[in-house]
């Protein structure tokens, strides 16, 4: 018997805060932990590799998932839809692997109500400015992909009241930490543990 299933952990962010950036070095650097691989609709950008940082497929595929029911959350983000597998995350919870799921505020809430023991993390920039400079930086967008991006930004921030975390991503070695200590906190609670293997292991002579 497992001594605890999986946890889920949702990290939201506006746009270029980095959360990408901190889901991926978090599953490289702590054991256990992986990262949920969404569907989208939109366009890979150059570098993604379809299956590790997104399924893509097109409109019509994404529409009869959500017919079938295949979607645990699902939202319009920046006018491309972006779904989380419900088989997905409940195959890696079941082996008792804690899964991270990088998605926007809609999700979040979605994931919340399906699941009221996740816990919820919010990335913030150091600054509206650092926020502009991360997505032009990156290179993976056109500029009125940046505009629509940072017109989002404030709406998706003014949401971080319903989150359990807030994390400022300036150093990002800094926000690392305090995402991994979230992580190992949550691993301890006795509410995760699975009552039956402390009784088999240490209550049962
Ligand atoms: P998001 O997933 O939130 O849209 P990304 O992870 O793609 O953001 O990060 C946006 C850009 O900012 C990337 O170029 C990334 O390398 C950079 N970045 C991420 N974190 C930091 C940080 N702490 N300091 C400076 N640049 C950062
Ligand atoms: P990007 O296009 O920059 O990869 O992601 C755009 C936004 O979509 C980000 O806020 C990201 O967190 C969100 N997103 C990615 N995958 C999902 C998902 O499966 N569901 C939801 N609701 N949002 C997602």
């Amino acid at each position: 018997m497992k001594q605890r299933k999986g946890s889920l952990f949702v990290v939201s962010a506006p746009s270029g805060a980095g959360k990408t950036t901190l889901c991926w070095k978090l599953c490289d650097s702590l054991a256990g932990i992986k990262h949920s691989i969404s569907y989208t609709t939109r366009s890979p950008r150059h570098g993604e590799i379809n299956g590790v940082h997104y399924t893509f497929v097109d409109e019509d595929e994404f529409r009869s998932m959500i017919t079938e029911g295949e979607f645990v959350e699902w939202a319009e983000v920046h006018g491309n839809f972006y779904g989380t597998s419900k088989k997905r995350i409940e195959d890696m919870t079941n082996e008792g692997c804690d899964v991270i799921l990088d998605i926007d505020v809609h999700g979040a809430r979605q994931i919340k109500e399906h699941s009221p023991d996740s816990v919820l993390i919010f990335v913030l920039p150091p600054s509206m400015e650092a926020l502009k400079e991360r997505l032009a930086g990156r290179k993976t967008d056109s500029e009125d992909v940046i505009k629509t991006r940072l017109r989002n930004a404030i709406g998706e921030i003014g949401e971080y009241k319903n989150y359990d975390y807030v994390i400022v991503n300036d150093s990002l070695d800094t926000a690392l930490k305090e995402l991994s200590s979230i992580v190992i906190a949550e691993r301890v609670r006795i509410s995760k543990m699975e009552r039956d293997w402390i009784k088999e292991n240490f209550l049962i002579i």
